[in-house]
């Protein structure tokens, strides 16, 4: 639920307001969004079914980092994860309904997912730039190349070998094409992440942003809270600030807070994308024709 008191159908009349002057739409997005759209990397229950020989280990979410596994589990792992989150081929609902809302609008994505849900919920993959990765790429972990490889016949391989009685997978290991060292999925754990798949978009990005130096643009913002601010959330609030006309809704349960220097210019909306959505997207009551005028 929103928090108490917050007036949220009275936000989301605002929102169509702004939405509707807007010339410009960025959405920018954090892991909030896939969570509200159903991919909620700390759902112990989804965890348990999906890796139960994990789950066994005492482990309790997706949230592995640091997590030190037998290579044979961790790949298992990134597996199963992956043909969940990122190759399941539905679109998903809650990115169809952000994708209607924006409509004709001219519009971009920048998103520190890297599930691809937007791509699969109707944007167009050439207006969506995501600096941390794509679960959709693998690459050399050294790395000896800036080329990057397709996840896809990587994840089914994988899969093939997956036991889900163990968690792990059997028989050889993922190794670099390249060089036949070590491999790991293109997303930006360490300082070893290839960022050369996503420099075109973020060009394409940063020139539609220049020529949006005068127009009103409107950050849509979903989701994105203190885990890495510097990629979703400081970006926006400084955009904000260097564009005269651009406006900012930060929809966050947890974290809905704006920067008191561009009061005037933020709406905070603490709730979650799929409440929001629920109103935005329902249609106006058509006017009643019998109603006396
Ligand atoms: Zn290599």
């Amino acid at each position: 639920m929103p928090q108490p008191g917050f007036d949220l159908e009275a936000a989301a009349e605002t929102i169509r307001t702004w939405l509707d002057e807007a010339e410009r739409v960025l959405i920018t997005a954090g892991a909030g969004l896939s969570a509200a759209a159903g991919y909620d990397y700390g759902d112990e229950d989804r965890f348990r079914e999906l890796f139960p020989a994990l789950h066994r280990l005492g482990l309790r979410s997706r949230y592995l980092v640091g997590v030190p596994l037998p290579p044979e589990l961790w790949w298992g792992y990134w597996a199963v994860h992956i043909d969940d989150i990122r190759f399941s081929p539905e679109p998903n609902p809650l990115y169809q309904r952000l994708r209607s809302l924006v409509g004709d609008k001219d519009h971009w994505v920048m998103t520190s997912n890297v599930d691809a849900l937007f791509a699969r919920g109707g944007f167009d993959p050439d207006r969506i730039f995501t600096p941390q990765g794509d679960y959709g790429r693998y690459q050399c972990t050294t790395p000896c190349t800036p080329t990057t490889f397709d996840s896809r016949p990587l994840v089914a391989q994988l899969l093939a070998a997956y036991d889900p009685a163990t968690g792990a997978v059997t028989g050889p290991l993922p190794s670099c094409p390249n060089c036949d060292g070590e491999v790991e999925i293109n997303v930006r754990i360490g300082p070893e992440f290839v960022d050369d798949p996503y420099l075109p978009s973020s060009r394409r990005l940063q020139d539609w942003l220049v020529t949006a130096a005068d127009a009103r643009l409107l950050i849509l913002e979903f989701g994105a809270g203190f885990n890495t601010p510097g990629v979703i959330r400081w970006p926006g609030e400084n955009l904000t600030r260097r564009i005269p006309h651009a406006g900012l809704i930060r929809i966050n349960p947890t974290h809905p807070e704006t920067p008191a220097d561009l009061t005037g210019r933020t709406l905070s909306v603490p709730a979650e994308a799929d409440q929001l959505l629920d109103r935005l997207t329902v249609p106006h009551p058509a006017p009643d024709p019998t109603a006396a005028s």
